[in-house]
C-alpha cells in the first residue's frame, strides 16, 4: 500500500501551483512533507484527495489509479485527510462533526468506527456531547483527526497538524499519531518545519514554491 505520486503538475485557475511533483510514501511508513506557508502542502494533499484535479501526472495508492477515482471512492478506499483549518460545524456536536461525513460518504459501520476512534482518543468521548464552538483550538483538532480517521485505515494526511496547537495537546498529537505508525497505516504530514514531525516520520520531503525535492531526507 504505497503512495505514488509522479510528474504531478496541479494548477488553480490559470496559474501553476504544483510543478512536477514526485514523491513516495512506502507502505505503513510516516513521512514529512516540509515547506514554508504557500510552498503547495494543501494543494498536493487537496489533489491527492481529489478535491483539486490534477492538470497531468499520476497518483497511485495501493494499485490504484486515483485520479479515475471519484473523491467520495477514495474517502471509502480507506484514505483521509485533515484539513489545516479543521473545518469543523461548531452548532454541530463534537459526535456529529464526527458522523457527518461518515454518513455522507455512506459508510456503514459508522458506530463501530466511532467506538475505534474513541478508544484511540479517549478525551474526545468525554466532551462528545459538547458544540464544536465549545472546544479549544488544540481540543478541535484532536476531534478533527477523530473524525479523519473514521473512514482512514490505509492512508491519511494530515495537513499541519500542530499548527496553533499548545504544547501539551502537541505531545498528545504526536503519541496518538506515532501509535497509528504503529498500527501500519500510511501518513503524510505536512509543518512549515520539522520540529513536531521529525520524531515521528521514517523520511520527509521538501516543498518550496510547488516543487518537491527530489529524494527525501531520510531520517530511520
Ligand atoms: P499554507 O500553510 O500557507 O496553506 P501551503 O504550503 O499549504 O501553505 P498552499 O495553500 O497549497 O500552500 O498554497 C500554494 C500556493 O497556491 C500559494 O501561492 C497560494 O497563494 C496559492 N493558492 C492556494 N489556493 C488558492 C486559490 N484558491 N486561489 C489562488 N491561489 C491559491
Amino acid at each position: 500500500m504505497t503512495l505514488e505520486i509522479k510528474s504531478l503538475n496541479v494548477s488553480i485557475g490559470n496559474i501553476p501551483i504544483l510543478r512536477d511533483v514526485s514523491l513516495t510514501v512506502p507502505s505503513g511508513q510516516m513521512f514529512g512533507l516540509i515547506g514554508h506557508n504557500g510552498a503547495g502542502k494543501t494543494t498536493l494533499m487537496r489533489a491527492i484527495m481529489g478535491l483539486l484535479e490534477a492538470d497531468d501526472g499520476s497518483i497511485t495508492f495501493d494499485g490504484k489509479d486515483l485520479r479515475k477515482t471519484a473523491d467520495f471512492g477514495r474517502a471509502k478506499g480507506g484514505i483521509s485527510y485533515m484539513p489545516e483549518d479543521r473545518r469543523l460545524i461548531p452548532s454541530l456536536t463534537v459526535e456529529e462533526n464526527i458522523l457527518l461525513p461518515a454518513w455522507a460518504n455512506g459508510i456503514a459501520d459508522a458506530r463501530e468506527r466511532l467506538e475505534w476512534v474513541y478508544d484511540l482518543l479517549p478525551e474526545i468521548a468525554q466532551f462528545r456531547a459538547r458544540r464544536a464552538l465549545q472546544l479549544s483550538g488544540g481540543q478541535q483538532k484532536l476531534v478533527a483527526l477523530g473524525r479523519a480517521l473514521m473512514p482512514g485505515r490505509k492512508l491519511l494526511l494530515l495537513d499541519e497538524p500542530f499548527e496553533g496547537v499548545a504544547p501539551v495537546l502537541s505531545r498528545r498529537l504526536s503519541e496518538v499519531i506515532s501509535n497509528l505508525g504503529s498500527s501500519g497505516l500510511c501518513v503524510l504530514i505536512s509543518e512549515s518545519d520539522d520540529t513536531h514531525s521529525a520524531d515521528l516520520v521514517t523520511g520527509s520531503y521538501r516543498i518550496e514554491r510547488g516543487t518537491v525535492s527530489p529524494s527525501a531526507t531520510q531520517f530511520a
